[in-house]
């Protein structure tokens, strides 16, 4: 018979003594603004730098499917260039990544 060493079990059920302040948190402060935009205007309008001629320009995002990547060509030298980003849990923008494709 194996002996178990006292102590050694891993405690798996760790408490969480935060849950009624993170309650407290949510309930208390809003952060959905109707009126401002959220979710009704998907689209946005971000600045990006071409990778191959370098200039930079504004172009507009759809922003309804989340994460999005797409080819967009250059306004200025009418390269292709692969636009992805990605949003945050509450369809805010958090990154775009302008790359060549191929
Ligand atoms: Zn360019």
């Amino acid at each position: 018979m194996k002996r178990a060493r006292a102590g050694a079990v891993p405690v798996l059920s760790a408490t969480m003594p935060d849950s009624k302040a993170v309650d407290a948190l949510y309930g208390l402060e809003p952060v959905y603004e109707p009126g401002e935009g959220g979710g009704a205007n998907p689209t946005e309008f971000v600045a990006v730098t071409c990778p191959y001629c370098g200039e930079s320009f504004d172009t507009q995002i759809d922003l309804s499917a989340g994460t999005f990547s797409y080819i967009e060509d250059c306004q200025v030298c009418c390269q292709p260039i692969e636009l992805a980003g990605e949003t945050d849990d509450s369809g805010a923008l958090t990154a775009v990544t302008a790359s060549r494709v191929g």
